[in-house]
């Protein structure tokens, strides 16, 4: 196994890291006047907290990870960026990806210069492991797993998510971001166990908070510390970091919501199974259905028309004819259903 130094770019090893005003002074003080801010205001005049010392201490606890081992970013998307940046050398290096996935890690690979080794999921939507194992190289640096998986709606069993841990020569990405509409375990009790691993979650799905961006990387200390290293100074802004510690407080809607939306994924899965042109209905454990149907193309087309968007994945490669559909609210779930059985007349 390849150990961390000799995984992470020269450059990112060798950088000096940026030293903001307010993470240079650690202790108490009143009066500050180190960071060029507007003092006459008195609210959102600061800059925020570089390191979300307070929202990593009301996340540790769920997650049952320690603050020095929980990166916060924009976005996982912003946590995807940042571990390409860190470990793969721009026009060099390699990641894998097992398709059909989520789309922003080839993107990611692509703005920044570094080659997509693409390893197609098996039939049944399962990870090749032999295959994925054999596609390494010296030039692979990190592997994007993403269980439940987006398109498709599955989960990856974890003795086989385990065995690309174990096997993979490099970073393994386990992006959770539907976990909570899962009912496998997470990955986040591995990150003591496996040094190699990092675990993506995010507040955009289960959690209702996509508008105020933020996601998560939970890794060994040594890897936040490279994330850290890289990431823009004060990327956390503090009306997200308010926004999302004060709904860390009480979790009862959070529980009530995945208790929802699963009620309404079930419920919108028998409906749309009585429609005859869908060949077959996925199983999912994430908020959105992946359903297989007679020419997707017109249907999606049909549903644009009467202002219903829904993601047409039918070019995607071994979604042919797929179409992937969020789960609503029961009212919009009943507009979805009436709409389509209309298709039918
Ligand atoms: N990972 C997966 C699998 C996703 O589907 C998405 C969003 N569609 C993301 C990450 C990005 O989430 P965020 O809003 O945290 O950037």
């Amino acid at each position: 196994m390849r150990t961390l130094t000799e995984l992470v770019c020269p450059h990112i090893l060798k950088m000096q890291a940026y030293s903001s005003a307010r993470s240079e002074f650690k202790g108490k003080a009143s009066v500050f006047l180190d960071a060029n801010e507007n003092a006459i205001r008195t609210t959102y005049n600061r800059y925020p907290d570089p390191l979300q010392v307070n929202l990593k201490q009301a996340i540790q606890p769920l997650l049952e990870v320690q603050p020095e081992q929980i990166f916060l970013g924009n976005g996982s998307d912003e946590a995807i960026d940042l571990l390409l940046r860190i470990f793969c050398v721009s026009r060099q290096d390699a990641i894998i990806t097992l398709p059909p996935t989520y789309g922003m890690y080839k993107v990611s690979a692509s703005l920044n210069h570094i080659e997509t080794i693409e390893i197609p999921l098996e039939a049944d939507y399962q990870p090749n492991v032999a295959a994925i194992l054999a596609a390494q190289n010296e030039r692979t640096k990190i592997l994007f797993i993403c269980s439940p998986n987006n398109p498709t709606g599955n989960d990856f069993e974890l003795k086989k998510i385990e065995a690309l841990i174990q096997g993979f020569n490099g970073i393994v990405v386990v992006d959770e971001a539907y976990i909570h509409f899962s009912t496998q375990a997470s990955c986040i009790k591995w990150i003591d166990k496996y040094q190699n691993l990092v675990v993506l979650q995010t507040f955009s799905k289960a959690w209702g908070m996509a508008g105020i961006r933020l996601g998560m990387a939970m890794a060994n200390p040594k890897v936040i510390q490279l994330f850290n290293k890289v990431k823009p100074p004060y990327n956390v802004n503090v009306l997200t970091q308010e926004y999302a510690l004060s709904q860390l407080q009480d979790l009862t809607v959070f529980e009530q919501d995945i208790a929802r939306i699963l009620a309404q994924r079930k419920d919108l899965a028998a409906q749309l199974s009585t429609l005859k042109f869908v060949e077959k209905i996925y199983p999912s454990a994430a908020n959105f259905l992946l359903i297989k149907v007679d020419q997707a193309n017109l249907i999606y087309q049909y549903l644009v028309e009467q202002g219903i968007i829904i993601r047409n994945r039918s070019t995607v490669l071994l979604c042919a004819n797929c179409l992937r559909i969020t789960v609503g609210t029961k009212e919009e779930n009943r507009i979805l259903m009436d709409c389509l059985k209309g298709y039918l007349v």
